[in-house]
């Protein structure tokens, strides 16, 4: 059990990569508080993940709920150990076409929102923890359509470094978790039918030297690997979970001579 009477808190973890995490450290003995907007996907995700879980509903863009999820968190459980910032949401964002309400509504929810939870949860995360934030590969990757998504991540990437620095005196370790194309339901907020979820998949895998897009578990288990003590010399960067994409780009399948 590389979790073994720790506790957790995962923001996102109703769906996709934060729920597949959540399922691992359950595994591996953690308890879990995780976070979502959606009740019925909350439900659900508790039922699934067992009685060492809490759901807690919460919009982390509103003033105050971070406070409130960790308190609910610090109630049921005790203590906090490992705190993954994990909620995030898609944005097509083209110069043109995008309204400063969009623009802001990405940057409030994947960059604002991550650094108040930290704000909440830090008084009470303990000495020898680990905050785990989830970049992307769009922090170096100047994907077209995707400014405000891209400069969130990468101010994730920054913004990672700062806090190592700022929780190491309290020997709190932090990192991020930088995934490629992962087979989530955020995809959906590009393709409506499953058909175009198809195509885009396979569009998408052309460019990953590994051929196909990832699964939430294949970021989970990094993740899980950033949490444990198997990674207390390790703070202030990055595991890249992406097929390839960002370290060997000529290797896609888009560069092979016979495709
Ligand atoms: P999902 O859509 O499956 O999960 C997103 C999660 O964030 C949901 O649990 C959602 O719950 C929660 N969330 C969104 N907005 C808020 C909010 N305002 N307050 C609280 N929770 C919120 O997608 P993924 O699992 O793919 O995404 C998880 C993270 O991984 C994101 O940060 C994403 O940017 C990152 N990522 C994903 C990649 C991929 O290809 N899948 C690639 C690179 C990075 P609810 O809707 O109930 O609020």
């Amino acid at each position: 059990m590389r979790l073994r009477d720790k506790i957790a808190l995962i923001t996102g973890g109703n769906s996709g990569i934060g729920l597949a995490t959540a399922e691992r450290f359950v595994e591996e003995g953690a308890r879990v508080a995780i976070t979502g907007r959606d009740q019925k996907t909350l439900d659900a995700a508790v039922t699934k993940l067992g009685p060492n879980a809490l759901a807690i509903q919460a919009d982390l863009t509103e003033d105050g709920a971070a406070e409130r999820a960790v308190a609910a968190t610090i109630e049921r459980f005790g203590a906090l150990d490992i705190l993954f910032l994990n909620a995030g949401i898609a944005g097509n964002t083209p110069v043109g076409a995008t309204s400063r309400a969009q623009f802001e509504q990405v940057l409030a929810t994947n960059l604002t929102a991550v650094f108040f939870t930290v704000q909440a949860a830090a008084p009470h995360l303990k000495e020898g923890g680990s905050i785990i934030l989830n970049g992307s590969v769009h922090q170096v990757l100047g994907i077209p359509g995707a400014s405000a998504y891209a400069a969130s991540k990468g101010g994730i990437g920054a913004m990672n470094r700062v806090l190592a620095s700022e929780f190491a005196p309290r020997g709190i370790r932090v990192n991020n978790v930088v995934p490629g194309a992962t087979r989530t339901p955020i995809w959906r907020t590009f393709a409506a039918t499953s058909e175009e979820l198809e195509k885009l998949e396979a569009v998408y895998s052309r460019g990953i030297p590994l051929g196909h897009l990832g699964e939430a578990v294949d970021i989970a288990n990094a993740v899980l690997f950033l949490a444990s003590d198997e990674a207390r010399h390790v703070t202030g960067t990055e595991i890249v979970v992406d097929g390839g994409t960002i370290g060997a780009p000529a290797g896609a399948p888009i560069f092979r001579a016979e495709t």
